[in-house]
């Protein structure tokens, strides 16, 4: 029977000897152990009671027995739905009561506390822990590895992954077989991800970038992955040299950076750097090549829609730009109040219509409603423009915009101007209310290590660089930025923090 994404990704290697996992170990899982284990969590699942169609929550350490899981979810037609291993018991119940998951699979250590909540919602729990171990793989152990997929068409629902919660209460995004594989094709085809490649993985797996963007690409190529259980720099460091792809957020890349093991050398055997999930300094971009002579390819994508935009591979990979929208996937700059369509350089509203773009909110059909076109382009939450060479430049999302006095400020036009400055390693501009100009611009430093801004100084460089209106009205030094576990500031932390400031 056909299943598109388990014969695309999963059917092709069935007998294939090639290595799929390289783990910290030492140890080797090769393709064909990988489909074994598929076939034993697929049958585990089926034993469990879930049908094609239910769905199956996740909370765990990142293993390989966690992905045997995501594959054994494609193969049976369940939807997967991982969830972030930092939320709380709490959160967890959230997810759980909005998505009533037919199992829940969570780390032997939670299990006290979440059986309750998967009780409290009709689900079943299992538990798997960092090392492969738990009832979970203790079911699946027992079963034969011969699974006939079950057949899956290209709207079927494959995951139900939920957004990161930056600007407000995550969103479950229901996204199809086809969503993602289309997108997996986009990739692997533009980067030229072949069998030949080693992806050091480092990313956590539940979400978009480290699960569709890096291991569906490497499935779909038959690639082997570095697997390692997290971006711990000593170990990411001794594993390099035998990578030839490590794909990142922005924070890998400085952290790298910081290291003077790090060098041209250590970066000698790689072929490409990907960056994504938040924008890339063009300040790191610019360090990355003196350090190893590698430009940083950026691309631009959100849970919603995989995948957007790249930059190109043979083509100036340009920093500070999130390069040219995918194949097959059209990018329109909208005019915020019309909605029509913009010249080169004007800001407006990203949307993004194509193979890619998902299928709606899971259970908010007014949500979905509102965020898609009469014309079908999804509206991203996103501002940005297209320069002159056509290169997309996110300038932020709509909702961090500022109106103070009337004008509307892009806080990234002044972080930029703000990240130039002496002893600043980087900055946040936020709005937080104001009696007289509805929002006043505020600017959040943090410094170079061991460096002391100087505030009036920068307070003068900005006024002579930046119109009166968009010059922050104050500038406040700290630590370090609130950052979720994908490396995004968190401004509307930082707008909760400051939000007396100017009452
Ligand atoms: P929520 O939608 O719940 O507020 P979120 O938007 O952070 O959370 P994700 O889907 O994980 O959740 O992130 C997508 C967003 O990440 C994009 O809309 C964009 O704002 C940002 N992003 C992704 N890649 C880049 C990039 N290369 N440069 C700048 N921003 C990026
Ligand atoms: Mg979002």
């Amino acid at each position: 029977m056909a299943n598109v994404l388990f014969d695309a990704l999963l059917r092709p290697h069935l007998d294939s000897e090639a290595v799929f996992l390289h783990l910290p170990d030492g140890s080797r899982t090769s393709y064909r152990a990988f489909l074994a284990s598929v076939g034993r969590y697929a049958n585990a699942l089926r034993a469990a009671g879930l049908q094609a169609g239910d769905r199956l929550a996740m909370q765990v350490e990142k293993s390989p027995e966690a992905l045997s899981l995501y594959g054994a979810c494609m193969a049976s037609g369940i939807v997967f739905l991982p969830l972030n291993t930092a939320y709380t018991t709490h959160e967890i119940g959230y997810f759980v009561g909005d998505a009533t998951p037919g199992l829940v699979v969570c780390d032997p250590a939670a299990e006290a506390e979440l059986s309750a909540v998967a009780a409290a919602n009709g689900a079943n729990l299992l538990t798997l822990d960092g090392n492969g171990g738990g009832s979970l793989p203790g079911l699946a152990a027992e079963q034969p590895e011969d699974f006939e997929a079950v057949s899956r068409g290209p709207d079927d629902l494959a995951v139900l992954l939920y957004t990161s919660g930056t600007t407000g209460r995550s969103k479950g995004a229901m996204l199809t077989h086809d969503n993602l594989l289309s997108n997996a094709r986009a990739l692997t085809g533009l980067w030229r991800i072949t069998a030949a490649d080693t992806l050091l993985h480092a990313l956590p797996i539940f979400h978009a970038h480290g699960l569709f963007v890096a291991i569906n690409t490497s499935l779909l190529a038959g690639a082997a992955m570095i697997f390692l259980p997290r971006f711990e720099i000593g170990a990411v460091l001794d594993a390099l040299p035998g990578a030839t792809t490590m794909m990142g957020v922005p924070t890998y890349y400085t952290r790298l950076l910081d290291e003077p093991r790090f060098t041209r050398e250590t970066a000698g055997h790689m072929r490409l750097f990907v960056s994504g999930s938040a924008p890339l300094l063009a300040e790191t971009h610019q360090r990355f090549e003196q350090r190893t002579g590698h430009r940083i390819l950026e691309r631009y994508g959100m849970t919603e829609t995989g995948m957007n935009s790249s930059n190109p591979y043979d083509a100036e990979r340009r920093a500070g730009t999130v390069g040219f929208p995918l194949p097959g996937i059209e990018i329109r700059i909208a005019d915020q109040e019309n909605g029509a369509e913009l010249a080169a350089g004007e800001i407006g509203r990203i949307e993004v219509r194509g193979p890619n773009v998902f299928k709606g909110y899971w259970q908010m059909p007014d949500k979905t409603a509102e965020e898609f076109r009469e014309d079908g382009f999804f509206i991203t939450g996103d501002l940005g423009l297209r320069d002159a060479d056509g290169y997309i430049q996110i300038v932020g999302r709509g909702k961090d915009l500022i109106i103070s006095g009337g004008f509307n400020v892009y806080p990234k036009e002044v972080e930029l101007v703000l990240d130039e400055q002496e002893a600043v390693r980087e900055s946040a501009v936020i709005g937080v209310p104001h009696p007289d100009f509805g929002e006043g611009v505020v600017g959040v430093l943090v410094p170079e290590s061991g460096a002391t801004p100087d505030v009036a100084r920068i307070a003068e460089a900005l006024g002579r660089q930046l119109a009166r209106y968009k010059q922050p009205k104050r500038l406040i030094v700290v630590d370090e930025l609130p950052r979720n576990t994908m490396g995004k500031v968190q401004k509307n932390i930082l707008r909760e923090t400051y939000r007396d400031l100017f009452a």
